[in-house]
């Protein structure tokens, strides 16, 4: 059984953020990139389910510039097989990118296809939604645990104030949340044998994709500083205080 894996190149989780000055958008300028966390647990889960012998090949996918190359090596170097760029330097949204997993998924034929619950970037968490829209499939959201059966896949997902267990009929799509694994790091030898893994490369075109972009940024702005903080002579000012000046009682 075949898995697609999708994984987002974005700025790195540890990166402090800075907003372009004319508010077009994130400086991008000489920032360290990485793949999405929430991705990097998508492939370890793929990774141990072919170390349980259910999966047989994983097929790793990213869509953005040439330098997701490198995104695509990290996830050969943790396991995956194969790796196909999508190769595009104008910025992707979630609707063009679910088309453009469609049309690999028929090519493809996977039974599963497991993305992160959201790109860390956009924080859209609409991929794969739109993706299990597209093709038709059942889908896992959230997910905190799975178990692969015959032909099904029981998938338990984090929900306010709790878990929530379904079982999905295959093929299906999932998607990750935090606690549904800690991911491995790739080893040395592991970093070299990814370079000998094959990794293709095709336009949106060669999909019969337009990815033309149809929501259009207006502002992007930092949040707002905190606010110094204020000391209160009694138990009384401060009842006051959240009264009147925080309206919070
Ligand atoms: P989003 O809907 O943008 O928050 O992204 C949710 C998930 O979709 C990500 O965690 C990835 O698994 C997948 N995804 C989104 N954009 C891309 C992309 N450009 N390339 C590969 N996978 C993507």
């Amino acid at each position: 059984m075949k898995v697609l894996v999708p994984v987002k190149r974005v700025v790195d989780y540890n990166v402090k953020i800075r907003v372009k000055p004319d508010g077009s958008g994130v400086d991008l300028a000489n920032v360290k990139m990485a793949m999405n966390p929430f991705d990097e647990i998508a492939v370890e889960e793929a990774i141990r389910l072919k170390e349980k012998a259910k999966v047989s090949e994983i097929v790793a996918v990213s869509i953005g510039p040439q330098q997701a190359q490198e995104t695509l090596r990290t996830a050969l170097a943790m396991g995956a097989d194969r790796g196909i760029l999508v190769r595009t330097d104008a910025p992707v949204e979630p609707l063009a990118v679910a088309k453009l997993l469609r049309a690999l998924v028929d090519k493809e034929q996977p039974q599963l296809v497991i993305l992160g619950k959201q790109a860390i970037d956009d924080d859209a968490n609409q991929t794969g939604q739109m993706l299990a829209a597209l093709l038709g499939w059942p889908q896992g959201t959230f997910a905190y645990r799975i178990e692969l059966g015959e032909g099904s896949l029981e998938v338990t997902r984090e929900i306010d104030g709790g878990l929530q267990t379904l079982t999905l009929a295959l093929p299906a799509i999932v998607t990750t949340d935090l606690r549904l694994n800690e991911p491995r790091y790739a080893s040395l030898p592991n970093i070299m044998k990814a370079k000998k893994k094959p990794l293709d490369t095709l336009e949106p075109a060669a999909l019969g994709v337009d990815v033309a972009p149809r929501l259009k940024v207006l502002k992007t702005v930092e949040p707002g500083g905190r606010q110094a903080g204020v000391k209160v002579a009694s138990a009384a000012e401060l009842v006051s205080k959240l009264k009147g000046e925080a309206g919070v009682l």
